[in-house]
């Protein structure tokens, strides 16, 4: 390390300025907006290199370097709360050697160290939480933020099952807080991803940032239908007679608290007898349902955490061991633009073939024309991909000492390389998109999105028939599909009567699908099954949905801005109200039924507010009650069925009492808004 009054040279201070503004962008892109600039593996490596030049040079070193700070700023969309204990990030260590260092640094800070054990928990990739319960009730729930304060999102964690709103205990501490990583499982992330591509929204880059991202939605009822979990790991402000001394006694006592805790941990006397579980998950946590990123080895006894304390980013006392990300490398044979439904302009890498985790990989989203500069990727080039999230192949970097010698720069076509026309990228976005309607690539894009199985479900109608079909001009719109006869089908490149009549029948029995699918099935930007759902919900029919105005669709409890404002703009096209009639002549379902329209709890049920709820604004209770058929009323009366009461509730709670009505709190709402039943 060099003494502080050793010069350092323009170079160097260039450097660490350089590393340092990198990576606060990056830690900006990846904390606040979920949106991560960089790959892990970059990131970590860069945060090394600026890490161990800060160490060598310690006047470089500023209060806002990502070196001293945990996480980043906090967004605004929450409040911020202080958390009651600062929440830590955790060292890493990249190997087994560093793991070593680690032992000998915090062995080396005691004059004695008594007998201890150590104990290895899976390091769960997902966003840290601190829950607090008051009297055994959740009244709080925080991210991590900066670590000294986070944002507010209770309601947002109310939706998590293995979350327990109450502590199973019989005498609950007047004050107890629990931290651990909510997360999203696998399957849940892919199901959301495969939404968002079909959407052509911007895909999350792991399940971590979509984690992040859901838990700070500003609607509960998108995080909840997002299957988020939650898996403890430390318990803090627990009373004297407490008698909890290890983290292994913590995790059962979670459990004992209603807590869904991760079995997986293993204690352990030395490093060496910790070994073999660090082998041992990194091949067999590719078979378990969530994402872990490491394995996090603790001290076990608090008695000797507590003299070792903190630094002012990590816990002495604990180290993350990162596995090494997958990665392999190929070269560049292709690069081309996918032109989607919505006329998204996506670039793609086409390698030569190469297995990575267990697939064959060929080709690599190159996400859009930011990154495609940035990447500065060009045919020929050797590139290093990896799986993003474990599962979409991305291209992290171009190996430029391998390029081969006069290689141009790839620029992105100006025109669609479908129809020709102009590409336009809107500003503030990240996507170039072609905005002609009438381009084949978006039709294309269209008729496959109707045909799909979580909208129309016609099974046969998959990318290549649709082209066909295109090619021999039988087909210029979704309404055509019902005029398609089985002599046309029958002809078609290796069809055949048999399979015709198999299509026929299926596009038939597509006239049965609910509306909500129908809705789904025309492609609206931002109404993904999802909101098709919320929508067909709340206008019954499509007639009363081309007339809402935006005010009214926002007023539906789900339905944000962007959405309102494209379902409104989507009905102004002509052709789209063409589109409708055309496809109610042939009796698509465009009303929900019936018997789709009974179910939720709240239907016909007549709520009052009173006093002062501890998270929710009184507009937003309103919006969720009238969207699932409720009613507010302002007085109790013998209609009334709830009386929702917050803090300082006065002469209605009273009365309400007195009558006997049933009186909720809001965490009982939310459980009465979330389980609605449908
Ligand atoms: P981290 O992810 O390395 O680890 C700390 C977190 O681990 C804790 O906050 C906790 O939430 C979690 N954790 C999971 N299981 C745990 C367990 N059993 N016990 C204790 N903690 C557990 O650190 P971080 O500060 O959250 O993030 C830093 C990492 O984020 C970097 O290493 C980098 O990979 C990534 N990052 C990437 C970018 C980018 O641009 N790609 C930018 C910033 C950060």
């Amino acid at each position: 390390m060099e003494s502080s009054n050793q010069k350092v040279s323009p170079d160097i201070n260039q450097k660490v300025r350089l590393l340092q503004d990198k990576l606060k962008k990056a830690s900006y892109a990846y904390y606040v907006l979920d949106n991560p600039l960089l790959e892990d593996a970059i990131y970590d490596r860069l945060y090394r290199e600026l890490q161990d030049l800060e160490n060598e040079y310690p006047s470089l070193i500023t209060s806002d370097s990502p070196t001293q700070r945990v996480g980043d700023k906090l967004s605004n969309k929450f409040n911020s709360v202080k958390h009651n204990i600062p929440l830590y990030s955790l060292e890493n260590a990249f190997n087994f050697d560093e793991l070593k260092q680690w032992e000998n640094r915090w062995q080396g800070k005691l004059d004695n160290i008594p007998e201890f054990n150590y104990i290895c928990e899976l390091k769960i990739d997902g966003s840290a939480i601190a829950l607090t319960y008051e009297n055994g009730i959740l009244v709080r729930g925080l991210t991590r933020g900066d670590g000294i304060a986070g944002e507010d999102i209770t309601n947002n964690l109310r939706t998590i099952h293995s979350i327990p709103l109450s502590l199973s205990l019989d005498n609950p501490p007047t004050r107890l807080e629990v931290r651990g990583e909510a997360f999203l499982p696998l399957k849940e992330f892919e199901r959301i991803n495969r939404e968002r591509e079909q959407n052509e929204e911007n895909l999350f880059a792991n399940p971590r940032n979509a984690t992040a991202g859901t838990l700070r939605q500003l609607d509960p009822n998108i995080v909840s239908q997002r299957k988020l979990q939650f898996f403890p790991y430390s318990v803090y402000l627990l009373p004297e007679k407490e008698t909890i001394k290890t983290q292994e006694e913590s995790l059962i006592f979670l459990h004992e608290c209603g807590f869904l805790t991760n079995p997986n941990y293993q204690v352990g006397d030395d490093l060496n007898s910790l070994k073999m579980y660090l082998d041992y998950w990194e091949e067999a946590r590719h078979h378990l349902a969530y994402m872990t990123d490491g394995v996090v080895v603790k001290i076990n006894q608090f008695s000797l955490q507590s003299p070792l304390g903190f630094t002012q980013k990590f816990p002495r006392w604990a180290i993350a061991v990162k596995y090494p990300a997958e990665e392999v490398t190929t070269t560049v044979e292709q690069i081309i633009v996918k032109v989607g439904r919505t006329g998204a302009v996506t670039p793609m890498a086409i390698m030569k073939p190469v297995s990575l985790g267990g697939t064959i990989v060929q080709r690599a989203t190159l996400h859009n024309s930011d990154r495609v500069r940035e990447l500065d990727i060009r045919l020929g080039d050797t590139v290093t991909i990896h799986k993003a999230g474990e599962i979409i192949p991305e291209v992290i970097e171009v190996i430029k000492d391998l390029r081969p010698e006069n290689t141009q720069p790839y620029s992105m076509p100006t025109d669609c390389p479908e129809c020709g026309s102009v590409l336009v990228r809107p500003e503030n976005e990240a996507v170039t998109r072609c905005v002609n309607s009438s381009c084949q690539a978006i039709l294309r894009g269209s008729l496959t999105h109707w045909a799909e199985r979580s909208a129309m479900d016609i099974r046969g109608l998959g990318e290549k028939v649709v082209i066909c079909l295109m090619d021999y001009k039988l087909i210029k719109s979704i309404a055509d599909i019902y005029h398609l006869q089985a002599s046309d089908v029958a002809d078609l490149d290796r069809m055949g009567d048999k399979s015709a009549q198999k299509l026929l029948k299926a596009i038939e029995d597509s006239k049965k699908q609910t509306f909500d699918r129908v809705l789904y099935g025309l492609g609206i930007r931002y109404v993904g099954s999802t909101n098709a759902k919320i929508l067909a919900k709340n206008f019954e029919t499509i007639d009363n949905l081309i007339k809402a105005q935006q005010a009214d669709l926002e007023a539906v409890y789900g339905i944000g801005v962007e959405i309102a404002s494209s379902v409104v703009e989507w009905f102004k096209v002509r052709d789209n109200i063409r589109l409708i009639e055309q496809l109610k002549a042939v009796n698509l379902n465009f009303a929900r039924e019936k018997s789709e329209s009974v179910g939720t709890n709240l239907q016909n049920k007549t709520f009052v507010l009173t006093g002062t709820l501890p998270t929710l604004k009184r507009s937003e209770v309103k919006k969720a009650i009238e969207s699932l058929g409720g009613k507010v009323s302002s007085s109790v009366s013998s209609k009334t069925d709830y009386l929702v009461a917050g803090e300082n509730a006065g002469s209605k709670l009273e009365k309400a009492q007195n009558l006997n009505w049933k009186i909720i709190d809001e965490t009982q709402l939310l459980d009465l808004v979330n389980n609605k039943g449908d």
